[in-house]
């Protein structure tokens, strides 16, 4: 398969100019960014690499580090971890509180913020320092120290993370969440700050083409039921209230976020990340979207 070819015509049929979304602007460090950005990159289960535009550059990774700390939790907490969060689609957007009420404080999934938020509690329990491990894990998944919080984002965030205090006090007082909210928050408002590229966020995912094991050492990370488990929640719950959409127009499991960027997995073939920063009214990229559905239809492969 011509990869580079077909990512070269992606890049001439595709430009930023001719989008019609928007930035995300609710977190304010995130107006800042621009709108313009475009970069693709595509790693190969057999080491290969393809990409092109701005591959290189970093973002806020946001909602996809989401399933970074899942895959943690799961390691750590196995089966007790879906007591206090579901894997169910939540056909809502990714800060609702209403399914809340309905399911006694049980998140629908763990990549909506109330989910992720549970699963930053739960780490809060069983690690000394999350924050520290997070960035160790993320770190090591790369095989690239080059990784960071970025705290602009991060203060930005907790400044005006409103929707968010009220999704983890609500879910204080229904009983699943075990820490003090502030903490909880401050780990949530970390992860979601991290910095990363298209590079570095298509080596890390990885792992999850290629049968939880290392992408570079091939070390066991992870066993292949976490694998398959993480990439049924990506399938069916990793774009919000999208996640059927980009199920049907892309075929991949994958995880997007409002800081533009979105992974894709295609199992025992590749991981690749876009990044285009203006969103759609489901707060994914639009562009990512795109390219990625268009990827699959040129390769001819998707997982069905
Ligand atoms: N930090 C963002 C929030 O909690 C993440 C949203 C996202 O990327 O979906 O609102």
């Amino acid at each position: 398969m011509d990869y580079q070819a077909i990512l070269n015509v992606i890049q001439k049929e595709f430009s930023p100019d001719d989008e019609m979304g928007k930035v995300a602007s609710y977190i304010p460090e995130l107006a800042k960014v621009d709108p313009l950005k475009f970069g693709v990159y595509l790693y190969c289960q057999n080491g290969d690499s393809f990409q092109f535009g701005d591959s290189q550059e970093k973002f806020s990774i946001q909602s996809i580090s989401k399933v970074f700390t899942l895959t943690i939790a799961k390691e750590l907490l196995g089966r007790d971890l879906w007591k206090r969060v579901d894997v169910e689609p939540s056909g809502t957007p990714f800060n609702s509180l209403t399914e809340l009420e309905r399911e006694s404080g049980i998140p629908r999934n763990p990549f909506i913020n109330a989910g992720s938020i549970v699963v930053a509690d739960a780490l809060l329990s069983v690690l000394d320092n999350p924050k520290r491990d997070l960035l160790k894990f993320v770190r090591k998944l790369c095989g690239d120290d080059d990784i960071f919080y970025d705290e602009s984002i991060y203060k930005s965030e907790r400044s005006h993370g409103y929707r968010n205090k009220a999704l983890v006090n609500y879910m204080k007082s229904l009983g699943n969440i075990e820490n003090d909210t502030d903490k909880v928050l401050e780990f949530y408002f970390y992860q979601c700050s991290l910095a990363m590229n298209c590079e570095q966020l298509s080596k890390a995912f990885m792992l999850f083409a290629n049968e939880g094991l290392h992408f570079q050492t091939g070390e066991k990370v992870i066993d292949k039921q976490s694998v398959k488990r993480v990439n049924s929640i990506m399938q069916t719950c990793g774009f919000y209230d999208e996640a059927g959409e980009f199920s049907f127009r892309v075929g991949l499991p994958g995880k997007s976020g409002v800081g533009g960027g979105i992974v894709a997995v295609h199992p025992e073939k590749y991981a690749v990340a876009v990044w285009s920063p203006m969103l759609n009214e489901k707060g994914n990229s639009a562009l990512g979207m795109k390219v990625l559905e268009r990827l699959t239809t040129l390769t001819g492969f998707s997982i069905f």
